[in-house]
């Protein structure tokens, strides 16, 4: 495990005890009903920190409207403009993504870093390979892992000049070999905490795919203390694509869901059935394994892991448990009698 310093966003701490799952609004940011709206969806999903652009001086009104609708902290999220920084910071927000690089003159980052510190506001340096500064890229060619983390360091750097040290990093890129190489060379290289993501990773299946695997992957290495799933779609996906790559590593509790890709010899809609009893325990938060096999040859031995399953035969199922006992039912009553299996443990 990577010793990391621990960084406070409101109440969340990022340790990397619990991995944190972030979502972005996508609403416009002069519409605050709609943004609002959009914050209580995402918290009700499950998001445990929200962040909204502050594009402008306008926005800036956004802070107080979804701080008072919801619980979870909120970020700023603020492009080369120090004042809205200061004004972001002011109205209440719990952390603030800014560049130090991109403000212009030191007082400017001092001004940030003082106003920062004054309220125990975070702040986020956000490095993405679109946007690695030119000099990087005249030195090494490309934003290669190597020029991501120089450019983040240096961002770093400038905050540490005025003793400021509460910094998350994200280093994303949209080609998940370099951002999985990249935030393994930041790890080594810094012990502030590290906002995963793949960024501008598509739309709702490739996005994920991608997601799984560099996000997934690091933390697997033990890297990472708060994650992102970057969707072109609506951001309340991203959350449940963020707890399903989460449960699948054993970092959150959750119903595994283990089913077979059917063959030759199923004789039950298992599909059909996966799917429905999938759906209905998305939300729970037992910690169990139910197993969806297609048949009673191969069913209750592949799925032995699992605390309670079926095995489709032809026109009914076994139900079998953990501690072994079985019993038949008809295909019609799988997922009833399934669920209230589940329901029992
Ligand atoms: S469990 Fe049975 S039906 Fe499913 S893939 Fe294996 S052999 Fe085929």
């Amino acid at each position: 495990m990577r010793n990391v310093r621990p960084v406070k966003v409101g109440d969340c701490v990022l340790d990397g005890e619990h991995i944190y799952i972030q979502s972005m609004l996508n609403a416009r940011s002069d519409d605050i009903e709609g943004s609002v709206k959009q914050a209580v969806e995402l918290e009700k999903a499950g998001c445990e920190i929200i962040r909204a652009a502050i594009p402008n001086k306008e926005a800036v009104k956004l802070i107080p409207a979804i701080k008072e609708a919801v619980s979870i902290p909120l970020v700023a999220d603020i492009h080369f403009d120090y004042k809205l920084a200061l004004e972001a910071a002011a109205a209440g927000v719990d952390k603030i993504r800014i560049n130090p690089g991109n403000i212009g003159s030191m007082d400017r980052v001092k001004a940030v870093a003082d106003a920062c510190r004054s309220r125990n506001i975070p702040i986020r340096i956000g490095v993405n390979s679109g946007s690695l500064e030119k000099e990087l890229l005249a030195k090494y060619g490309s934003p290669t892992p190597e020029a991501l983390v120089e450019s983040a360091m240096g961002h770093a750097a400038l905050l540490e000049r005025f003793d400021f040290n509460d910094i998350v990093i994200s280093i994303k890129s949209s080609d998940v070999n370099r951002m999985i190489a990249s935030y393994r060379l930041a790890a080594e290289k810094c012990s502030y905490p590290l906002h995963l993501g793949v960024t501008e990773a598509g739309t709702e299946r490739m996005g994920l795919i991608k997601s799984a695997v560099g996000i997934g992957s690091l933390l697997c290495d033990g890297i990472g203390e708060t994650i992102r799933v970057s969707l072109t779609d609506d951001p309340v996906k991203e959350i449940e694509a963020a707890k399903d790559i989460l449960k699948c590593i054993g970092k959150r509790q959750g119903v595994k869901i283990v089913s077979c890709p059917t063959c030759g010899r199923t004789r039950i809609d298992l599909i059909g059935t996966a799917k429905k009893v999938e759906e209905a325990l998305k939300d729970s938060e037992k910690s169990i394994t139910v197993a969806v096999m297609g048949c009673i040859v191969n069913g209750p031995g592949e799925a032995r892991e699992a605390d309670v399953g079926i095995a489709g035969g032809d026109g009914c199922a076994v139900i079998f448990k953990k501690d072994g006992t079985q019993r038949k039912i008809k295909e019609e009553d799988i997922v009833r009698e399934l669920l209230a299996e589940v329901d029992k443990l």
